[in-house]
């Protein structure tokens, strides 16, 4: 057995014991139903070798962390013309603040807090239908894992879409200062449907591959996006990925991570690996409480914090 695969079992085990889960999210009530003792956890490295353990093979709702797939493809649509619908500054309020937005016209923070990634989802979706748009992104996901079975939990979607008052208002308060170029509800429709995308930890680590590997895909040899673009997602991973967290996982983990509220993260260890981990339950800022404890021990046994082993 690798020393990878070996530590990423003991982790598991390790979290599979520990009483302090955190908190299941309930605002969206179909991820309430979710089973708080799951973990999962799962790493590729550069090689392309998988390291998995734990329920390492359990859809779960990626949620948040599909933001950083839809910042990508937005960045290939305009380009660095993106950064004038939504700003690049950690924001150091919570993933869903209205306050912000009021001081800042209509600009979001940045593109993972929820008001950033409806925006920034409202640029794929501009020149397309609605269903064009999900389609891309499904696909996108798809590729970038290598496995066509990745597929959106429509009942988690219909879950958020029955209780995304404070979304809703993010988005019309938005559309006031002509921030969203499409009607709201197609915005919407697309936002709640892409967080809504159920994949694996394997599948997830897979996906997280191409900002390892400075852009690129190592299945296909292809780049995904140049070298600079990559190097720029995972900045704003570093800085914006774990909301008013941030800071706390940089400090902890010292990687560029995402966090989902379904207790997902995707981190990346640059050259090195794409690791995903999943535990459902969540600290007090939203974001997996075992997942960064498992990613805290994994970086600093394999020495991979991008501030020094
Ligand atoms: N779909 C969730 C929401 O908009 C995403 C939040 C998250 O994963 O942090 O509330």
């Amino acid at each position: 057995m690798s020393d990878i695969a070996r530590i990423v079992s003991e982790i598991a085990e390790e979290m599979r014991q520990r009483p302090d889960r955190g908190d299941v999210a309930t605002y969206i009530p179909q991820l309430a139903r979710v089973d708080p003792n799951a973990f999962g956890i799962a790493v590729v490295d550069a090689a392309g070798n998988v390291a998995a353990a734990g329920d390492c093979e359990v859809p779960f709702s990626i949620q948040s962390i599909s933001k950083v797939f839809t910042l990508t493809l937005a960045l290939g649509k305009v380009g660095e013309g993106l950064w004038t619908r939504v700003g690049r500054e950690p924001s150091g309020s919570p993933f869903n603040s209205v306050v912000q937005l009021e001081y800042e016209h209509g600009i979001p923070r940045n593109p993972f807090i929820n008001a950033g990634a409806i925006a920034v989802t409202d640029v794929i979706l501009s020149g397309h239908q609605p269903r064009e748009a999900l389609g891309e992104i499904l696909r996108f996901m798809q590729f970038l894992s290598d496995d066509r079975s990745i597929y959106i939990d429509e009942a988690v979607a219909k879950s958020e879409k029955a209780t995304g008052f404070r979304n809703i208002a993010l988005a019309n308060y938005m559309k006031s200062f002509g921030v969203l170029e499409n009607p709201v509800d197609f915005t919407l429709g697309v936002y709640f449907h892409h967080c809504a995308i159920a994949m694996s930890c394997r599948q997830l680590a897979m996906a997280g591959r191409f900002l390892a590997m400075h852009g690129f895909n190592p299945t296909t040899g292809c780049p995904v996006v140049p070298d600079g673009r990559a190097r720029r997602i995972n900045a704003i991973m570093l800085t914006c990925g774990h909301y008013d967290g941030s800071g706390e996982f940089a400090y902890r983990v010292g990687l560029p991570g995402k966090s989902g509220v379904g207790g997902g993260i995707l981190a990346v260890a640059p050259g090195k690996a794409s690791i995903a981990v999943w535990s459902p339950g969540l600290d007090a800022t939203g974001n997996s409480h075992l997942g960064r404890i498992a990613l805290e021990r994994l970086t600093k046994a394999m020495g991979w914090s991008i501030f020094g082993a």
